[in-house]
């Protein structure tokens, strides 16, 4: 049986005494360089707080992303993989461990219509071309269907990080790329993504929504999780995390991160033997 809430406030300064009952992170820029494989520092400390708590990981990407980046790099026994919730885009698919067969199942998925996904597509290719934001030369197709979200990337999906860094340095294209599509598409969610990109989903589907199912699914209280991003300033997409009230923990890099986890999850457990 899971122990009574605790009905202090989370507040990750001043644990253990109030720690959290579940920690949630941003992938990239957080647990990993953007798009890149999680380092191994970062999965001995992630597995190290998997020992102790239940994690999330809720991130703009697909599955695929998160196998590629975290899972294959991880090196988690099944028991600590059982702990481990999987959301993609921002939330509108959530997995866990199955370990029966070893591998994660969708639990739901609320996807977009394949009206809206066209309709998508076409208003943010040619607002692109309209702003000059539309490059020819790409790694891979600028836009991508993700089943419940449409991504845009300007250099494509598989475009180096130097390259994507360069682009958009000051997030100011993908602003004025956000702005004129959100203004053609009311009825959908328009945000600034990763460092090239913007997603499109349905509206009101963000990481805070993502959030709120995580709440229903485990049971536990958004009062008593810490959400860790590199994007919680307001034009950020972990902003709604922290504009919805969730005690939340921002980080520069994965370094960062993985110093905070480590010593998160040393007094999570230390907090656990008193
Ligand atoms: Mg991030």
């Amino acid at each position: 049986m899971p122990s009574t809430p605790d009905a202090t406030p989370v507040v990750p300064t001043d644990m253990p005494e109030n720690a959290p009952r579940l920690v949630a992170f941003d992938l990239d820029g957080t647990l990993a360089p953007s798009k890149s494989p999680m380092p191994t520092r970062m999965a001995t400390a992630l597995r190290a707080l998997l020992d102790v708590i239940p994690v999330c990981v809720i991130s703009g990407g697909q599955i695929g992303q998160f196998r590629q980046q975290v899972l294959a790099r991880l090196d988690a026994r099944p028991d600590q993989l059982a702990r481990l919730h999987l959301m993609p885009t921002c939330g509108t698919r959530y997995y866990t461990y199955n370990a029966d067969d070893g591998d994660w199942t969708l639990v739901y998925a609320n996807d977009l219509t394949p009206e809206q996904v066209a309709q998508g597509c076409a208003v943010v290719e040619s607002e692109a071309r309209r702003l000059g934001l539309w490059e020819e030369q790409t790694w891979g197709p600028a836009l991508e269907d993700r089943g419940s979200q449409i991504t845009f990337s300007a250099l494509g999906q598989e475009a180096p990080l130097e390259a994507k860094q360069a682009w958009d340095p000051t997030g100011e294209k993908k602003g004025r790329l956000r702005d004129a599509v959100a203004a053609r598409l009311p009825e959908l969610e328009v945000r600034s993504g990763g460092s090239t990109s913007v997603d499109i989903t349905r509206k009101g589907i963000d990481k805070a929504y993502g959030m709120r199912r995580l709440a229903e699914v485990t049971g536990i209280a958004l009062e008593q999780m810490l959400f860790v991003g590199d994007r919680l300033d307001p034009d950020g997409n972990d902003y709604p995390v922290k504009a919805m009230g969730v005690t939340c923990q921002a980080v520069g890099t994965w370094e960062d991160t993985a110093a905070f986890v480590t010593d998160l999850a040393v007094r999570i457990a230390a907090g656990d033997r008193n």
